[in-house]
C-alpha cells in the first residue's frame, strides 16, 4: 500500500504555512489513481491558500510497481550520486554508494529493478519505459544514438555553446514499431522524435549479455549508457 505523512510546509512566496500530506511511497498497483497524479506531475503539488500560489514540492518518495518487480527512488538530494567516479567500470552504480541506499521494503527485492532518479521527469520517463515493456539500460544507449541523429538533422551542434552537453530526451512512448522522444529544443519548447523499435531491438542483442543482474540500487541514465557502450566494445 501507498503510505504519506503530514508535513508543515511553508509557502517561499508569501511564508504562509499548509498542514499538507507527503507521500513517502506510491503502490502503483494497489493505487493506480496516484501513479495517475505523478504522470500529470500532480501528486505532491503544494496549493498555497494564501496566495494561490502553486509549485512542486521536491520531496522525495518511493514509486512501486510489484507487478512489473519496479522500484524507483525519486530523490532529489541524491543529485550528488551522479558525480564522477560513481560508477563502476560496466556503468552500473557503485556497490557501497547502493548499499547505503533503503532497502528495508515489505517485501523481498530480488530481482527488482531498483533505480535512483534525481528528476522528475526522469521518474516519469522510467514509468513510461516500462509500461511499454522495454529495459531503460537498454533505452538509455538508444538515446545517445538519437542525441547525435538529433543534433545532425537540426544542426544544433553548429550553435550550441555547449556541444557536448546531452540533449534533454525523454522516452514518451511507443506506437506503430516507432519509438516516441521528446526533446528539450534551443529555444525552450519540446519537440518529438520517432526511432524505429528495430533500433532498440538490435541495441538489446548487442548489449544483453552486459546487463548486470537486476536487484540493487542502479541510477541508469546517459552517463551509464555510455560506459556500458564502452565496456561491451572492450568485452567484445
Ligand atoms: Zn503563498
Amino acid at each position: 500500500m501507498s503510505h504519506f505523512h503530514r508535513e508543515l510546509v511553508e509557502c517561499p512566496y508569501c511564508f504562509n504555512e499548509e498542514d499538507i500530506v507527503i507521500w513517502d511511497s506510491v503502490d502503483a498497483g494497489l493505487d493506480p489513481d496516484l501513479k495517475e497524479k505523478i504522470l500529470q506531475k500532480d501528486l505532491q503539488n503544494f496549493y498555497c491558500q494564501n496566495c494561490n500560489r502553486v509549485y512542486l514540492l521536491e520531496k522525495p518518495f518511493f514509486y512501486i510497481d510489484r507487478g512489473q518487480k519496479l522500484v524507483f527512488y525519486y530523490s532529489p538530494g541524491h543529485g550528488d550520486f551522479n558525480k564522477e567516479g560513481s560508477r563502476q567500470p560496466n556503468g552500473s552504480l557503485r556497490e557501497d554508494l547502493g548499499s547505503a541506499l533503503p532497502t528495508n521494503f515489505a517485501f523481498p527485492l530480488e530481482g527488482f529493478r531498483l533505480r535512483l532518479v534525481s528528476s522528475y521527469n526522469h521518474l516519469i520517463e522510467k514509468i513510461h519505459i516500462f509500461d511499454e515493456g522495454y529495459n531503460d539500460r537498454i533505452i538509455e544507449v538508444v538515446k545517445v544514438a538519437l542525441d547525435q541523429r538529433i543534433r545532425q538533422d537540426q544542426k544544433i551542434r553548429s550553435q550550441e555553446s555547449e556541444p557536448d552537453l546531452p540533449l534533454d530526451l525523454l522516452f514518451l512512448s511507443q506506437a506503430q514499431n516507432q519509438l516516441i522522444f521528446q526533446f528539450l529544443k534551443e529555444d525552450g519548447q519540446w519537440d518529438q522524435v520517432a526511432l524505429e523499435e528495430q533500433v532498440y531491438k538490435q541495441a538489446l542483442s548487442l548489449l544483453e549479455s552486459f546487463l548486470p543482474e537486476e536487484g540493487a540500487w542502479d541510477i541508469v541514465d546517459r552517463t551509464y549508457a555510455g560506459l556500458l557502450s564502452h565496456y561491451a566494445s572492450e568485452s567484445l
